[in-house]
């Protein structure tokens, strides 16, 4: 990324934030819409707006469309999918049972039905002069979170998947945007297939890209689910270390990771050598708001293992389970704390 134009430790958010109350449910993962048809596009082009002024008014450096127009990470993008059956969804443990959700079934080859974010990249496009991030679910993650009645092989079906993810990438760059991140929570579950496969099928997923392309690894949204599986990882979570080798080794340029709160050894970003990384300063399991010493203090911890230039503070997880106020005062939070960094480590 071209860091001339940019503060040091420039700030962004992971990617989602929470949706108003006037255009969907609040505090869900999958919320119902409150409107349908010209009623609900207009309302998702207005929160898409507000959010880009709200993140542009704390002060971030980087910005998003806060996945306003998509009703969850994963589904949003299958919805254009031709190949899948939507109607006749079955019950799947996901993220190797840690959950259960009703997925859709892919039951005939994969096909875009045309763009899927053209609407809301564009129209966030039109709106900042920042930095545009517009994040997309990586390959691996959508293969776990879809029911294959038809490809037989997960890596197979995973490779499908980051044909159609690169069609869309490459139409959002044109579009304007400036990064490109693709969310691989599965990353973290499935480390050995990751190390294996994954980073293939994500690299799929960017091929041709010249704008900057990220991934984001995390343990998940602030939902009791996942506090609950978090508890079982034990002291140290060391999930990053099978993966990370293999990332520094791909075409990826920028690795967004959870590290406030987390039990993440703060020396696995060393692994992560060539890289931008987007480190967590900010807790989405918890309603208590950072201070900015809080988020200062933390990227001092990973300067002593990334490169000044190459730090982007970033939030662990997305934010769009929590309420808008709590979400509203993590993003100050993560600006003012920023600021403070800049201040303390001379940069
Ligand atoms: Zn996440």
């Amino acid at each position: 990324m071209p860091q001339s134009t940019m503060p040091a430790f420039p700030t962004a958010v992971a990617g989602s934030l929470p949706k108003p109350a006037w255009l969907a449910e609040t505090q869900k993962l999958w919320p119902q819409w409150k409107s349908q048809g010209d009623e609900l596009r207009q309302a998702k082009a207005d929160a898409t707006l507000l959010w880009i002024k709200a993140q542009e008014d704390a002060g971030l450096d980087i910005v998003g469309d806060g996945e306003q127009a998509r009703q969850h990470f994963v589904h949003g993008f299958l919805e254009q999918v031709e190949g899948i059956d939507f109607e006749n969804k079955v019950k799947m443990g996901i993220r190797n049972n840690r959950y259960n959700a009703m997925v859709p079934q892919v039951v005939a080859p994969l096909r875009l039905r045309g763009r899927v974010h053209a609407f809301e990249a564009q129209l966030a496009r039109a709106h900042t002069k920042k930095k545009l991030k517009f994040t997309l679910p990586g390959p691996m993650t959508i293969v776990d979170t879809v029911a294959d009645s038809f490809y037989g092989d997960r890596v197979k079906m995973a490779f499908a998947f980051a044909e159609l993810l690169n069609q869309e990438a490459l139409a959002l760059q044109a579009d304007g945007v400036d990064i490109i991140q693709f969310d691989e929570p599965a990353f973290n579950v499935y480390m050995a297939e990751a190390a294996d496969w994954g980073v293939r099928a994500l690299e799929r997923a960017a091929r041709g890209l010249a704008c900057t392309t990220a991934v984001h690894i995390c343990y998940g949204y602030g939902i009791q689910a996942n506090v609950d599986w978090k508890q079982t990882l034990g002291d140290e979570w060391r999930q990053y270390e099978a993966v990370f080798p293999a990332l520094a080794r791909s075409s990826i340029q920028q690795v967004s990771l959870e590290c406030f709160h987390s039990h993440v050894p703060p020396d696995l970003m060393r692994l992560l050598d060539g890289k931008d990384v987007m480190v967590g300063v900010i807790d989405v399991a918890s309603d208590v708001v950072e201070t900015p010493e809080q988020v200062a203090d933390t990227i001092g911890t990973a300067l002593q293992f990334v490169a000044r230039e190459r730090l982007i503070p970033c939030t662990n997880c997305g934010l769009a389970p929590m309420s808008r106020e709590v979400a509203l005062a993590k993003l100050d939070a993560l600006a003012k704390g920023a600021a403070l960094a800049r201040q303390r480590y001379g940069a």
